[in-house]
């Protein structure tokens, strides 16, 4: 029979383990999961509060990346599937202390309609122009690979980098547009300069091509009613019990004739193949006795902290709070708040019709910062910004704070390179395989198709 071992129970590991579980009741193969906290699941965790519920970790996915949606289905849970309220959708950006909204027909930074943007007050007369002149840009192949902020920069100038680029995916990776590959972190746009030149016009042709109904019914996020420890919760029970430690730190893995030896506490067990679904750094640690090249490598991968802060209000708040999803912060702006999500328009269901759940972010140095205070002085903190951009002086009903140690992971400059030197080290070692946020997409969606993969990978072996 073969044994497999797959270390790490976040999202990525429960994904590999419920791909061999089907292997498992057919008699195929035997699997033991370990996961070092008392919880599953990783960062996806929920907590329901006064009605509220809660995200401490991801609060959804992208729609249009199929496989946590699909993975929900597979576990039962399709018809708990719910969509973000886009007809609501509205995000502003804090400029020179005021809230502006993100004009239509931006799509994440390049503008696709011509008068909301060029009556919008988020972008100077400067940076419009250069939108105007972008259209006219040449295909341009860009040999090496680069940052974000430098392909935005080439395109629109600075201050889209600073209003949008940054604060964009400083929400998604916890990292800024100057520290992030445009091959790793937006393909699609180094492809569209490729072979458009302008991104703009790019952008207008695949929209043209795409069916009309896709755009229109689509919404740009998925998340489950119970929130998307639902996942977690409906699956674990679909795994083996036997197969599942929790509370179950690795603390080494060494290769042995015919497989792996994994040693946890005092216990060490014999496995034909191994899948890591840690964080790189974690991977890392755990291969520097028998691969150190390949550790070294994963080491590299930059992770960045972040804290969360769930903030819930009554229904006065409610009533005074901007219309739409919520804010993003640009770091000119001297804030240590990154972006504040208003829960309670982003999704049905999240809050009962009398409460305002907010939802905030800080990431980085900002939240390594933070990392030492007391819970009481980061809801000081909160509320101070809050109070700034919002205006917001009541009292929250409640608070909760929840702190992620380089949970989420910066694809640096030259990251696409750095994942082929990984296979071709990884190759040597033929019975591991790597699942997790490090490598190819950070998003949910992206880790479950990475445990899925990297199931049937050894599963091949
Ligand atoms: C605050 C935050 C918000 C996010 N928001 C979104 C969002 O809205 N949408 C989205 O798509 N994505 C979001 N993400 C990203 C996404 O949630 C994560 O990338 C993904 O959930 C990571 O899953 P994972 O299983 O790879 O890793 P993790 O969830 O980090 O799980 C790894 C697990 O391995 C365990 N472990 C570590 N070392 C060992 C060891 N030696 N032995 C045993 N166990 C070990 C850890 O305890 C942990 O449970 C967010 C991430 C964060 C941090």
């Amino acid at each position: 029979m073969t044994r497999i071992a797959i270390i790490g129970g976040g999202i990525s590991g429960l994904a590999a383990a419920f791909t061999l579980e089907e292997y498992r009741r057919a008699g195929a193969v035997e699997y033991t999961l370990y996961e070092s906290s008392p919880h599953l699941g990783g960062v996806l965790r929920t907590e329901q509060i006064q009605g509220c519920i809660v995200e401490a970790g991801a609060d959804s996915f992208l729609t249009e990346k199929p496989w946590a949606a699909d993975l929900c289905r597979a576990v039962g849970l399709g018809d708990q599937l719910i969509g973000s309220n886009d007809a609501d959708r509205k995000t502003y950006i804090l400029v020179r202390g005021r809230l502006i909204p993100l004009p239509d027909g931006l799509m994440f930074m390049v503008p696709t309609k011509i008068l909301p943007t060029a009556l919008s007050t988020l972008f100077s007369w400067t940076t419009k122009l250069r939108m105007a002149q972008e259209l006219f840009h040449p295909p341009h192949a860009v040999e090496a690979d680069e940052s974000v902020a430098s392909l935005v920069e080439r395109h629109y100038g600075a201050e889209m980098v600073d209003r949008l680029a940054d604060p964009l995916l400083s929400g998604i990776y916890g990292g800024g547009a100057a520290s992030l590959s445009v091959r790793a972190v937006l393909p699609r746009f180094a492809e569209m300069e490729r072979t458009h030149g302008s991104l703009g016009r790019a952008m207008l042709a695949a929209r043209k091509k795409a069916p009309r109904h896709e755009n229109r019914l689509t919404p740009l996020f998925t998340s489950l009613k119970n929130g998307m420890q639902q996942l977690v919760e409906t699956l674990v029970p679909r795994l083996n019990q036997a197969s599942v430690l929790t509370d179950t730190f690795v603390q080494s893995i060494q290769p042995r004739t015919g497989g792996w030896s994994v040693s946890a506490g005092v216990k060490s067990d014999h496995f034909n193949a191994v899948v890591l679904a840690l964080p790189a750094h974690s991977a890392a640690q755990l291969l520097s006795q028998c691969s150190p090249d390949l550790s070294a490598e994963l080491a590299a991968i930059v992770y960045s902290s972040s804290i969360t802060v769930g903030l819930g209000y009554d229904r006065k708040v409610r009533q005074s709070l901007p219309p739409g999803f919520g804010l993003l912060v640009p770091r000119s702006e001297g804030k240590r708040l990154l972006a504040a999500t208003f829960v309670h328009n982003k999704f049905p269901h999240r809050t009962p019709d009398d409460r305002a759940l907010l939802r905030c972010f800080f990431a980085g140095s900002t939240a390594e910062n933070l990392w030492q205070l007391s819970d009481d002085a980061i809801v000081t903190v909160v509320r101070d910004e809050l109070q700034q951009i919002l205006g917001l002086r009541a009292e929250p009903l409640f608070a909760r704070i929840y702190k992620w140690r380089s949970a989420m992971a910066q694809y640096g400059i030259g990251h696409l390179e750095r994942l082929d030197r990984i296979e071709r080290l990884r190759q040597q070692l033929p019975t591991l395989a790597l699942a997790g946020n490090g490598y190819r997409g950070i998003g949910v969606p992206d880790c479950i198709r990475s445990g899925q993969d990297a199931a049937k990978q050894v599963l091949n072996r």
